[in-house]
């Protein structure tokens, strides 16, 4: 591959770098060091701080905020130009979420409010909102100065999706064009039972699709047909809920993501990279790039950030190859133009030569799996609401990684994708995703009437789009079971102990000690009649025509010893249920979320 390619530059960058400098740096960037580091790592696109937050070229709008140590000087212009000189692709980065104070004395109306008026802050800086002209028209001729004036091949944003779901803005501009959009004033407070609530989050992604269209007309009107705006996206679903960031609507309309999943969640681990981008090229197609920022410096979930100070290698390596399987392209990056902690610099070029020597085995590929996880954002925000990792997340990354473990490929399968998938997968697993549209469900049933398998868990399809509660799922014919409506044990986590015994509960198998006449699906079970269990388990009725392949036993004592006997040893209450169907699939309900408390615990008796 090279630049010299007449193909447009978002199929042709396959490795990425970023110096993702800060305001000091203008004073100390070494233009040598930075460019041997291109060299030696093989990429062929930067990204280059342009403006935002902070600018690093002298701009025509004076009351923007030019970084503290620019001076006269033109970093922004002399990276440009040294990375065109190199061959490179540049994408000019914005940061449109925050401006100073100066800035916000000059446009209050271009700012955030809360219920009382007063402007949302982070630390000193102003939250601007993403329904002002400060994004409708404002960047966008930033976007047009830059595109003008250094000809980069594209533009990022780094956080292009303003306030989070978990505030509500109460501007001028919100409270007219939800009012004219939806004939409802803003919501008081988050209420997931709220139809207005949940018409605001709907209207929230539309906001950000809208302005994601605005700025790529403002970018391709000043650059040309190729110079797309590609603002920045997490490869973590929920993250993307959250920020109102609509994956499927965005990604659909991308030729290229850039996607900003820096390191590895501690549930499930490395293997989440590979998963990400299977997700991700599912939505944006499997001939598209993906390149993915990488993080050099001590960066990951539920450790603490250290901006100038090394990850481990084997950390940034791992992540790096996890994601190579998931044909997500390296983007190497770094916080600051100078460090101390000089680790770091040596990491990415044997990865990226890798990279290089192993083009022709990484790029349009066709995956192979024949089985299909469903998830869908939609599920994801109305059904998993405030608690998605348990609701959602858990279930999805169990069934997956018992998957995962027993050398199973599969596919995650967006829910309105299941028609489209269906051809070429044998299997579809439905993680307790509940809440799932009428069409959504009729993809299933479709599936089910050509001869497709499915397991599935939890409650799945018992809540319609919105996230409100059905009286009974669509799907209750074809998993062979109907809800009762009850629960026995808990979602939510609660740390192990002795003392407290309300998840040591077990899985009773059947028919007992008779291993030679029960379901294929307990095969390798036989010295056993108990299963350890420990979750939540959904009661379900079961049609005529399945098989109850496991029961519930409900918690007993752990502490002390004399007291650790089993009060009721036997119940009727159907954990697993299975059937055939008349078209010859299979289908497994799993009504004991044997998938969530798998992600959970790792016992490998719930993989089995
Ligand atoms: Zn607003």
């Amino acid at each position: 591959m090279n630049n010299t390619s007449d193909r447009p530059w978002y199929r042709r960058a396959y490795r990425w770098g970023q110096t993702n400098i800060t305001e000091i740096d203008p004073s100390r960037y070494d233009s040598g060091l930075w460019r041997e580091q291109w060299r030696r790592t093989r990429i062929h696109g930067v990204i280059v701080n342009a403006g935002g937050i902070v600018f690093y070229y002298p701009s025509n709008y004076p009351e923007v905020h030019r970084a503290e140590y620019l001076g006269e000087r033109d970093l922004f212009g002399e990276i440009v130009d040294a990375a065109h000189e190199d061959g490179l692709v540049v994408l000019a980065r914005m940061d449109s979420n925050r401006v100073h104070e100066p800035f916000f004395v000059e446009h209050p109306e271009w700012c955030s409010r809360d219920a009382d008026g007063n402007p949302y802050r982070a630390g000193e800086l102003y939250v601007t909102c993403v329904n002002s002209a400060y994004y409708t028209e404002f960047l966008p001729s930033v976007l047009r100065e830059i595109a003008e004036r250094y000809k980069p091949e594209g533009f990022t944003d780094n956080s292009y999706s303003g306030l989070n779901r978990n505030k509500i803005c109460y501007c001028a501009n919100c409270q007219k064009q939800f009012r004219d959009s939806s004939g409802h004033e803003l919501p008081t407070r988050a209420d997931w039972d709220s139809p207005v609530f949940k018409a605001w989050i709907r209207w929230n992604y539309d906001c950000r699709v809208r302005n994601w269209d605005i700025n790529n007309a403002a970018t391709r009107a000043a650059g040309g047909e190729h110079c797309h705006w590609v603002g920045m996206n997490s490869g973590d679903f929920v993250a993307q809920g959250v920020n109102f960031r609509d994956s499927k609507r965005i990604f659909e309309r991308s030729e290229i993501v850039m996607a900003d999943h820096q390191s590895r969640p501690m549930v499930p681990g490395f293997r989440q990279n590979g998963e990400a981008g299977k997700m991700m090229h599912g939505l944006l197609g499997w001939e598209k790039l993906i390149p993915e920022s990488m993080a050099m410096y001590q960066h990951g979930h539920g450790q603490p950030v250290f901006r100038v100070a090394s990850k481990p290698e084997p950390e940034v390596r791992l992540w790096a190859v996890e994601g190579f399987a998931g044909s997500i392209q390296p983007w190497w990056h770094h916080i600051g133009a100078f460090h101390e902690d000089r680790r770091q610099y040596r990491y990415a070029a044997p990865l990226l030569e890798w990279h290089e020597k192993n083009e022709d085995v990484l790029f349009d590929r066709t995956p192979v799996a024949s089985i299909g996880v469903v998830w869908s954002q939609e599920n994801t925000d109305f059904f998993g609401r405030d608690d998605a990792h348990v609701r959602v997340s858990l279930p999805f990354i169990g069934m997956t990684q018992a998957l995962t473990r027993a050398r199973f490929p599969y596919l995650p399968v967006h829910a309105d994708q299941i028609a489209e998938y269906a051809e070429r997968l044998t299997v579809l697993v439905l993680p307790n995703v509940g809440a799932l549209s009428d069409a959504q469900c009729d993809a299933v049933r479709a599936f089910v009437a050509d001869g497709g398998s499915i397991v599935a868990s939890g409650e799945v399809g018992l809540y319609d789009e919105w996230g409100t509660r059905r009286a009974d799922t669509p799907l209750a014919d074809v998993i062979g079971v109907s809800p009762r409506g009850a629960r026995h044990g808990a979602e939510s986590f609660t740390v192990a102990s002795f003392d407290s015994w309300h998840q040591h509960s077990y899985l009773r198998l059947t028919p007992e000690a008779d291993a030679a006449q029960r379901h294929e699906l307990l095969a390798g079970f036989d010295e056993t009649d108990l299963l350890p269990f420990g979750g939540a388990l959904h009661v379900v009725e079961p049609h005529v025509g399945t098989t109850v392949i496991a029961t519930f036993v409900p918690p007993f004592p752990i502490y002390p010893p004399e007291t650790s006997w089993m009060r009721i040893p036997r119940t009727n209450v159907p954990a697993i249920v299975a059937r055939e169907t008349e078209a010859g699939g299979r289908v497994v309900y799993l009504a004991a979320d044997i998938d969530r408390t798998y992600a959970r615990d790792n016992l490998p008796d719930h993989f089995r």
